[in-house]
C-alpha cells in the first residue's frame, strides 16, 4: 500500500495543489481558505462523496458561488475539530492572496502598458512549481479590475513574492494534515488516518466488488508489562510492535494505532484466509523476538499478540466490521492468547448501510 508513502512525498503535494488551484480556476471559485481545502482534498480524490457532489455540480453546470462553496465546505468539513489546524494554515494562504489582490490594486491608474507589464510579472512565476496554476487565478483575480498601470516593479516583486509564500503555504499544509493523521509514539497512522483509509477501502471494495479484510492486534497482558518495567519501556515496545507490523505489511496494507495497545491493519484485495496468514505470520514474528532495554541492552522477555480478523460483507457499516473483529480478537484473548481468530462466516448480520 502506497497510501501514506505518496501523501509524504512532497512531489505528489505539488501535483495535488496546483491540481486544486487550476481546477478552482477553471471554475471560477473564489481562493477562500475554505474553498482551497474542499477542491485538494477533491484533487486528492480521497472523499469520494465529495467529489461525486462536486462532479454532479460541473455535469449540471452549476456556478461555486460562495453560497454554494460554503455549503459544500459545511458539509465535508466543518464539523472536523481536528481540521482547524488545516484551516488556521489556510487562513495564511487567503492573506497571501489578499496581498496580491492589493498589490495588484495598488498599481497606478492608467492601462497603456498593464498588460505587458502583469504578463511579464507572471511570467516570472512559471518557474515557481504551481506558478502556472497561480497565475491563471490571479489573472482571473485582475480581470475585473480595469485600471492597472505599467512599470511598477515593486507590485510585481510584491506579486512574485506572495505566489511562492503561497507555495510554501501549500506545503505546510500538507505537513499539518499528515501530522494529524499520524500517530506521534509509533510514526505509524493514527485513528483518524484509519478511520479515514478504512472508508476509503470499503468504498473501493464495494466499487470493485473486491474482497478485503481487517486485523485488530493487541498486545497481551501489556499491564502487567508497564508494571514490572515501567511506561518508558512500555513505550518503546509499543513502537517495536508497531514497527515490526508495518514493514511486515509493507504494500499488502495499512497500519494504524488504533488506542492504547491496539493495532489495526487493514487489507485490500484480500482474502480471508490470506489475511488469516498474514496475521500469523505477524503474530510469530513479534512473539519471537527478543525485547530489550534500549538504554542498557537488558532483556526484557517477549512480547506476545493476540489477533482478530474479519473479512468485510458488502454494504456492512464499517462499525459492524470493526466489531466483528474485535469480536474475534476478544476470542483470541479468552482462548489463552497469542493466537489469531477469524471471524465465524457463519454469523452474517447486515444491520447498517455503510
Ligand atoms: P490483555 O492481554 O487482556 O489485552 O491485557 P492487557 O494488560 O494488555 O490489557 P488492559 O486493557 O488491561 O491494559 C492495557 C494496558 O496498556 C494499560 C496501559 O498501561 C497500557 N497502555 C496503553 N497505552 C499505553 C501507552 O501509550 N504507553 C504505555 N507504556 N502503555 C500503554
Ligand atoms: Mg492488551
Ligand atoms: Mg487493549
Amino acid at each position: 500500500m502506497t497510501y501514506l508513502k505518496d501523501k509524504l512525498d512532497v512531489e505528489y503535494i505539488r501535483e495535488t495543489s496546483d491540481k486544486a488551484l487550476d481546477l478552482m480556476s477553471i471554475h471560477n471559485v473564489i481562493p477562500s481558505p475554505s474553498n482551497y481545502q474542499v477542491w485538494y482534498q477533491y484533487a486528492s480524490e480521497e472523499n469520494l462523496t465529495l467529489n461525486k457532489t462536486i462532479d454532479d455540480m460541473i455535469k449540471k453546470k452549476k456556478s461555486f458561488t460562495s453560497k454554494i462553496s460554503n455549503n459544500i465546505y459545511e458539509r465535508f468539513f466543518s464539523n472536523d475539530q481536528e481540521q482547524s489546524a488545516v484551516t488556521n494554515t489556510g487562513i495564511g494562504m487567503q492573506v497571501e492572496l489578499t496581498k496580491i489582490a492589493k498589490a495588484v490594486g495598488e498599481m497606478n491608474k492608467g492601462t497603456a502598458k498593464f498588460s505587458a507589464t502583469l504578463s511579464d510579472g507572471l511570467r516570472g512565476m512559471d518557474n515557481i512549481p504551481g506558478g502556472a496554476e497561480l497565475k491563471s487565478i490571479i489573472s482571473a483575480l485582475v480581470k475585473n479590475t480595469d485600471e492597472m498601470t505599467n512599470g511598477n516593479n515593486s507590485a510585481q516583486l510584491k506579486l512574485q513574492e506572495s505566489a511562492k509564500t503561497v507555495q510554501k503555504l501549500q506545503v505546510a499544509l500538507e505537513a499539518v494534515r499528515q501530522e494529524s493523521l499520524t500517530d506521534m509514539l509509533t510514526n505509524i497512522g493514527n485513528r483518524k488516518s484509519f478511520e479515514e483509509n478504512l472508508k476509503e477501502v470499503i468504498e473501493q471494495t464495494i466499487r470493485a466488488d473486491n474482497e478485503m479484510c481487517l486485523v485488530i492486534g493487541d498486545i497481551d497482558h501489556f499491564k502487567k508489562f508497564n508494571d514490572t518495567w515501567g511506561h518508558h519501556v512500555g513505550d518503546q515496545v509499543l513502537k517495536a510492535v508497531a514497527h515490526s507490523m508495518k514493514t511486515r505489511i509493507g504494500d499488502q496494507g495499512t497500519t494504524a494505532r488504533y488506542g492504547g495497545e491496539e493495532f489495526v491493519i487493514i487489507l485490500p484485495n484480500t482474502a480471508l484466509e490470506k489475511a488469516q496468514e498474514i496475521a500469523n505470520n505477524i503474530r510469530i514474528s513479534i512473539s519471537q523476538r527478543s525485547m530489550k532495554r534500549k538504554s542498557t541492552g537488558e532483556s526484557i522477555g517477549k512480547i506476545t499478540c493476540s489477533f482478530g480478523v474479519a473479512k468485510y460483507r458488502i454494504n456492512e457499516h464499517r462499525d459492524d466490521f470493526i466489531e466483528r473483529a474485535d469480536a474475534a480478537l476478544y476470542k483470541s484473548k479468552a482462548n489463552g492468547r497469542n493466537i489469531v481468530t477469524t471471524e465465524d462466516e457463519s454469523h452474517a448480520n447486515v444491520v447498517k448501510i455503510a
